[in-house]
């Protein structure tokens, strides 16, 4: 007979049925997005990827809801794009406005710095987002018009905040200042809302292993016309990235490179998908959905969630913070062990602190549902103090809406 507990050692490590992909990115890939990228190579120079190129092309701009912008597409991760937004604008010396407030927001200033900008950073503690109060206040003190640029992650992947961006660009509006708005997409494009026309974004920098649901490896960027103008004068050293040599894509399909051919495909599927298929406004409330169902759960099971303002919550990523005393690290390594499923680690300052669950891209209720109850089958096991029931609770919001 089999002596096994539910508990016991025989059930651990085994991956049985499927992994568990709960990070705020990369998102499951969905299979018929798999199928299509599983094509033969063709001539990057032909008609048929031309036709491809420019189809896709014209679907980003509905995806980053912009008419006049230009899009971008590399063959990169996420960071590329945003390389490719600082050197196209600025010069070196340019005084930029970067906002300390979480891992991504880090990333960019380290960025900034390295390549010889002058940042200035405003800071806080991580919980809340960037105020537009407080930029306000700063780009009205800046009469000779010093600051170039403001650059604001929208949804901040390690803390699960989401910047209030019509907000900030009302700020640069209210204070009179021209500065170019350089906003970070990379985990908000395609599951929140996103209107670089109506927000009046100058530059929008995105990548693919998030709600687009590719695999990583492209990246985009979104240009305003402005941007455009000032992106002549700008000096910072690019080749690569220069926007000048990527300029005629949009018309012709060629690339000054050779295109990443395969995750096209994929992306002509995921727009299809987000687009024709489910409609970008019903992608955005399904993840508002989702974020308020794991939030009730947060809430039920008697926890905080690193996000403190109601109205900053993302909806693609909630971080939770574990008990004073309790390890978020070996929680998860518990969680991925028994039961397959990988949870997003606390960074920098919540590191061991918090956990992220991810419900962004390809995640429906039921997945959800399987998630928040497998975070509270681990706070069990890892004697995590927690009150029962949010998994139920969450489960209520997503049938009932109660
Ligand atoms: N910005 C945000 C908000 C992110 O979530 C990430 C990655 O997770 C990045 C930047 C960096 O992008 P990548 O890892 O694709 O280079």
């Amino acid at each position: 007979m089999d002596t096994a507990t539910p508990q016991g050692p025989g059930l651990e490590s085994r991956e049985i049925g499927w992994h568990f992909l709960q990070l705020p990115g990369p998102t499951n890939i969905p299979s018929r997005i798999r199928n299509a990228m599983d094509k033969p190579a063709i001539d990057q120079r032909g008609k048929q990827f031309a036709r491809l190129a420019l189809k896709l092309f014209g679907g980003m701009k509905r995806v980053f809801k912009t008419r006049g912008g230009e899009i971008f597409i590399y063959p990169s991760s996420g960071t590329g794009a945003g390389e490719a937004a600082l050197v196209n604008t600025l010069s070196a010396g340019d005084k930029i406005l970067m906002f300390d407030s979480g891992w991504f927001s880090l990333l960019w200033i380290k960025m900034a710095r390295q390549f010889g900008l002058s940042v200035e950073v405003m800071e806080n503690d991580w919980r809340r987002a960037p105020d537009p109060e407080a930029i306000e206040a700063r780009l009205a003190e800046d009469k000779h018009h010093a600051i170039k640029a403001v650059f604001v992650v929208h949804n901040e992947t390690s803390t699960g905040v989401a910047a209030r961006i019509p907000e900030i660009r009302q700020a640069l509006d209210d204070a009179g200042h021209p500065a170019l708005y350089i906003v970070d997409t990379i985990s908000s494009l395609a599951s929140m809302d996103f209107r670089m026309d109506e927000w009046g974004i100058d530059v929008a920098i995105g990548g693919s292993q998030k709600g687009l649901m590719l695999p990583p490896g492209l990246s985009f960027n979104a240009v305003s016309e402005k941007a455009r103008r000032v992106s002549e004068h700008a000096s910072l050293p690019k080749c690569y990235w220069d926007w000048r040599w990527h300029r005629e894509c949009e018309h012709t399909g060629f690339f000054p490179y050779t295109p990443a051919i395969n995750l096209f495909y994929g992306l002509e599927e995921s727009l299809k998908m987000l687009l024709r298929e489910e409609g970008l406004e019903n992608v955005f409330n399904r993840h508002a959905r989702l974020g308020e169902a794991t939030r009730r759960a947060v809430g039920a099971w008697g926890l905080e969630t690193v996000c403190r303002e109601a109205r900053e919550h993302s909806d693609s990523i909630t971080a939770v913070l574990v008990p004073e005393g309790h390890d978020a690290d070996r929680f998860r390594s518990v969680v991925l062990d028994r039961f397959n499923m990988a949870l997003g680690g606390g960074l920098q300052r919540f590191a061991g602190k918090a956990f992220r669950i991810g419900h962004m891209g390809d995640v429906n209720d039921l997945m959800l549902s399987a998630t928040l109850s497998g975070v509270e089958m681990g706070m069990d096991l890892t004697q995590m103090p927690h009150t029962p029931g949010g998994a139920a609770a969450a489960e209520r919001y997503l049938a009932l809406g109660e």
